[in-house]
């Protein structure tokens, strides 16, 4: 099959994990909220979102139900932190931008929860919302 699409490769730390992305991303952010900070040890977690469609994989990260209806994925084996899903909109996925093999085409600037974040990250603007 040929195809004129994007795809991009990613996967956990120990490889348990893969999965490609094709096309192009419908939306991305990045996160200051306080069970980010949690689920991700991070001081702000990084997002990609696609169609769960343009989505296949070799290996599943296994779900944590972190409020009702909202899951984060993570790999069983590794740990690595995976995935956010609304189970209530199953059609789109978000990926931990870092899980990307290469992140460098994602240029999300969107920044949510900047109410609860870090001092370290004070000064960046919540109302940028492009995406390109
Ligand atoms: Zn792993
Ligand atoms: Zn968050």
């Amino acid at each position: 099959m040929t195809t004129n699409k994007p795809t991009h490769s990613g996967g956990c730390l120990c490889g348990a994990v893969r999965f490609v992305a094709s096309g192009d991303p419908i939306g991305g952010n990045h996160c200051h909220c306080g069970m980010c900070r949690k689920d991700s040890g991070s001081g702000v977690s990084s997002f990609v979102c696609f169609p769960t469609s343009a989505v296949t994989w070799n290996g599943m990260p296994t779900d944590y139900e972190s409020s009702p209806g909202k899951f984060r994925g993570f790999c069983p084996k590794c740990g690595s932190s995976l995935t956010w899903r609304n189970g209530a909109k199953d059609s789109e996925i978000d990926f931990r931008l870092g899980s990307f093999d290469d992140p460098r085409p994602f240029k999300a600037r969107k920044h949510l929860w900047m109410s609860t974040a870090l001092e370290s990250f004070a000064g960046i603007d919540p109302d940028i919302e492009h995406l390109d």
